[in-house]
């Protein structure tokens, strides 16, 4: 049976570096974002990359946050590549601030695409993969999201409630065969973070480091494949929890 992935934020940072992973281990990949020009390009390099047959990869122009957009964006997927078996939840935002002075809309933006998003794709990729009795789903959430940090209350909440609605939903599915993971990243080399400072953040990783998407990306493809493992969290922050 062909191996189908729907990545969502697959068009840069962490989801892009899940694609290209995936894509090498022979999967064939819907990449989706918002931005239409950005998305299309990913998946340009990956169509021409020497692990692909031309085509076996398409991009998708979507909002997560939006309902009807994520039906329409499946229902499109399912035509053209065939049942989504594999679904990876990696578009994310943040609007860090002090509470106080967080924007109510900051507030919407980020719980509708870190955590709405997810629900939203998770239970449309589902009727597909109950109808199979066959999926994998990984939901990225964040270490900040397991430990709080201080002006990321909102983005905290958002990655925080993943959690329990992946380990949930993890419960609600497992008698279909299907199994919900999550990946909880630390710091890692991305548009998102680019504007951090990093020297003196790194003092605090054990490993010294801020982690490279691909970093994360074994660990999400790790968990979309492992048969036996559903409801976990895997840490991937170079050690970051142990100390914050
Ligand atoms: P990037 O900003 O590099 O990429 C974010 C991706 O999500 C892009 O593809 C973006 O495309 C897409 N996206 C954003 N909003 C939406 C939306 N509403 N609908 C569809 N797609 C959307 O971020 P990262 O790769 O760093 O982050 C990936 C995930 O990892 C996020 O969930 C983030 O919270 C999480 N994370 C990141 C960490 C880090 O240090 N980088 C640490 C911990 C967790 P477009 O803008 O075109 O829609």
């Amino acid at each position: 049976m062909d191996k189908v992935c729907a990545v969502f934020g697959g068009s840069r940072g962490i989801g892009r570096a899940v694609a290209q992973l995936m894509a090498q281990k022979g999967y064939r990949l819907a990449i989706v974002a918002r931005n239409l020009e950005v998305v299309t390009s990913a998946v340009g390099s990956l169509n021409n990359s020497f692990f692909c047959c031309i085509g076996d990869h398409l991009a998708f122009s979507c909002d997560v946050a939006e309902e009807r957009d994520v039906q329409n964006t499946f229902e499109e997927m399912e035509k053209k590549l065939g049942r989504v078996n594999f679904l990876v939840n990696a578009a994310g935002i943040n609007r860090d601030s002090l509470l106080v002075r967080t924007k109510t809309e900051d507030m919407i933006s980020q719980l509708h695409t870190n955590l709405l998003g997810s629900m939203l794709t998770c239970k449309v990729a589902l009727k597909t993969m109950i109808q199979q009795q066959r999926g994998s789903i990984v939901n990225v959430g964040s270490v900040i999201g397991l430990k709080g940090n201080s002006g990321q209350s909102v983005y905290s909440a958002g990655k925080g409630g993943l959690v329990g609605f992946s380990r949930a939903l993890a419960k609600e599915v497992a008698r279909k065969k299907i199994r919900v993971n999550v990946v909880a990243p630390g710091f890692v080399h991305t548009d998102m973070t680019k504007d951090l400072k990093e020297e003196h953040l790194k003092k605090n990783i054990p490993l010294g480091r801020f982690g490279e998407p691909i970093d994360v990306a074994h660990a999400v493809v790790f968990l979309l494949e492992a048969p036996y493992i559903t409801g976990h969290v895997l840490v991937v922050d170079g050690g970051l929890q142990l100390v914050i």
